[in-house]
């Protein structure tokens, strides 16, 4: 093929691609040209997900009659005129590159009147080709429609995600400028429907509730600017909100990063963010946080990359420190010192049970059938089962029915066993084990044969429900238990998206939510494995997990989802188990199909043979 220069409009379409990825960076430009022009009231439009409509309505300073047309062409910008504008820009866009880049892959019109005329003009763009332009009587502002985007770049409609997540990123992207500028009126609609809406009140925190969801927004607390910490150094201000140790989440999502109005990605001030809670927060957990960090524009290059997403400081490591310092004195001031928590938990020898606790072990342990019945393994036969570590699966089977002997704990330990008809037995894949204790409010110590067994209470439970939970799929039996008092949770717009995104996976799984107007869900089932315990704890714990993976339609995102409800559901460490308990637990794990290994594939006990404990007294 011979070199040519491109046509126009094939070069504008694939410049497109750098700046208009997805319908939500159509929405991100939009309104940040109508935050550019000092609008006050931005009112934003979608229909499916973004595909078939974008509409961004403001009532800023508009467009001057003679622009309009410049307003299209490629680097036509009226933010800066020279490089050294760069480093005083205090403005989101500058590139001038949006509205021709968006007006190349769709059909585009543009609405406008400049506050200082008396008359407006309207054009339209297809495929990056006016095709009509005309004078019009509207109020100030601009009105910029964006229909069928991607209509003549199939290979880009080709990589749109469905509807709903379209619409989650939207939703999440509007909802980041809402926080960024409280004092601009925000509405948002997908599909005629008010997903959200800003009073303009100038005050974050109520932003915060739509942002995060009121019951997360009441553990936020303030993060206010701090004094410098050298005159010499830049001044950085950091304010907004950050959550309280309590109400950590799974990852760094949550930890959400402006500067100097813009939205950005840090990994590194991310970390700064999390770093502040040095000792507060367990291993794995992250913070909530809405930080503002204003800084002076010659400290920031927000020119590295085509969508703005990513900036680079001047001096990092100042914001670095200022970050994490003011995070700190805000998250100091409000939580008790660890080691507070610490001898409270170590006066009651274990952690102290999760909420709902009580309930929810009652109806995760069924009644004991044959507790009473077990018999101490006589010393005698540990020569000949000896294969057992060989061969667990078979074991059992070798066993001789259990003879009834006294009970080796004070009879009151024991429950009754229940009349009626009992489900037929699984068949055995580990021994008979007689439990004789707890270690640490966190394994189980119980005796087999020929050795003794450390079963970790967690792992344990959650390999039992597991197989219970995946048996009850296979044989299509309503999984769900209906919650009497009504439970609902207010949640941030994304979580709701979310599940709207995932509701087919987890009907199925048993749970029944309504999404109940605005940011409330209702939950009205639960898997009934989780019935007892806190219903909005345990779709805390989901949401996590759904945005951890927040790919949908991923084949194992089901069994993901049912890990995680296990998970949430079983016995945690730290628990005291009382002899019933345990026993029924034992049993139950005893006729798991893979008694060995918990869902995630670690172990769910040790064993130490009795050659072995001989071997470790000396005895051989
Ligand atoms: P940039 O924002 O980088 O300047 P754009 O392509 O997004 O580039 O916009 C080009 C120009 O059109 C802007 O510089 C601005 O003058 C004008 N413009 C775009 N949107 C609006 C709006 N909503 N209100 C007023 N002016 C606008
Ligand atoms: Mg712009």
């Amino acid at each position: 093929m011979t070199i040519q220069i491109l046509p126009e409009i094939v070069a504008a379409q694939i410049a497109a691609g750098e700046v208009v990825e997805r319908p939500a960076s159509v929405v991100k430009e939009l309104v940040e040209n109508s935050i550019d022009a000092a609008a006050s009231d931005i009112r934003i439009e979608i229909a499916e997900g973004g595909r078939a409509l974008i509409r961004v309505n403001d009532n800023g300073h508009g467009i001057n009659s003679a622009e309009v047309e410049t307003a299209f062409v490629r680097h036509a910008t009226s933010k800066l005129t020279t490089i050294e504008d760069l480093n005083t820009i205090n403005t989101l866009g500058f590139r001038g590159e949006a509205l021709h880049s968006i007006a190349a892959v769709s059909r585009l019109t543009l609405t406008t009147r400049h506050s200082q005329e008396k008359s407006g003009s309207q054009v339209q763009i297809v495929g990056g080709k006016f095709t009509d332009q005309r004078k019009i009587g509207v109020p100030p502002g601009t009105i910029i429609t964006v229909e069928e985007l991607f209509f003549n770049t199939p290979a880009r409609l080709k990589f749109l995600k469905n509807v709903t997540t379209e619409r989650r990123h939207i939703t999440t992207m509007v909802t980041n400028y809402a926080l960024a500028y409280p004092n601009i009126k925000f509405t948002l609609y997908h599909d005629k429907r008010e997903v959200l809406r800003t009073y303009g009140t100038g005050n974050l925190f109520d932003v915060l509730a739509k942002a995060l969801g009121a019951d997360t927004q009441r553990h936020m607390i303030e993060v206010t600017p701090q004094p410098p910490k050298r005159p010499d150094l830049p001044p950085i201000q950091v304010h907004g909100y950050v959550s309280t140790p309590d109400q950590s989440r799974s990852n760094r999502s949550h930890i959400t990063l402006f500067v100097n109005g813009r939205a950005i990605k840090d990994t590194s001030l991310a970390y700064a963010v999390t770093q502040a809670y040095h000792t507060l927060l367990p291993k794995g957990r992250y913070p909530i946080a809405v930080l503002m960090i204003d800084l002076p524009p010659e400290e920031v290059d927000v020119n590295v990359h085509p969508t703005k997403a990513e900036v680079r400081f001047r001096s990092a490591d100042a914001i670095f420190s200022a970050v994490q310092r003011a995070v700190r004195s805000a998250v100091v001031a409000q939580a008790p010192p660890p080691a507070i928590q610490y001898s409270a938990q170590q006066n009651t020898g274990h952690n102290s049970p999760a909420p709902g606790w009580q309930q929810r072990r009652e109806s995760l342990l069924p009644p004991v059938r044959e507790a009473a019945a077990r018999p101490a393994h006589p010393v005698s036969q540990q020569q000949k089962l000896n294969l057992e570590l060989e061969r667990p699966g078979d074991f059992g089977q070798q066993l001789p029915p259990a003879a009834p002997t006294a009970p080796l704990a004070p009879a009151d330990d024991f429950e009754s066993i229940p009349d009626g008809p009992q489900p037929p037995a699984r068949p055995r894949t580990l021994p008979m084990l007689r439990v004789l204790g707890q270690v640490g409010a966190a394994y189980i110590v119980a005796e087999g044969p020929i050795g003794m067994y450390l079963v970790d209470q967690h792992a344990a439970h959650e390999r039992i429900l597991f197989e219970e939970f995946m048996a009850q799929q296979v044989q299509q039996k309503t999984l769900s238990q209906k919650i009497l008092i009504d439970a609902t949770l207010e949640v941030s717009l994304a979580t709701i998206a979310l599940i709207e995104e995932n509701m087919t996976v987890l009907t199925k799984i048993g749970f029944e939510l309504e999404p109940f107007g605005g940011q409330t869900l209702r939950i009205r089932a639960v898997p009934a494995i989780l019935a007892g315990g806190d219903p909005a704890e345990a779709m805390h714990i989901i949401v996590e997990d759904l945005e951890n993976n927040a790919q949908p339609g991923q084949a194992t995102l089901e069994e993901q989802i049912i890990l995680r409800v296990c998970k949430a559901a079983a016995v945690k460490a730290g628990q005291v188990l009382s002899l019933t308990e345990m026993q029924s637990l034992i049993q139950q794990l005893e006729r798991c199909e893979s008694p060995h290994t918990c869902p995630h594939g670690r172990p769910t006990l040790i064993y130490i043979s009795g050659d072995q404990l001989a071997r470790e007294f000396g005895r051989t």
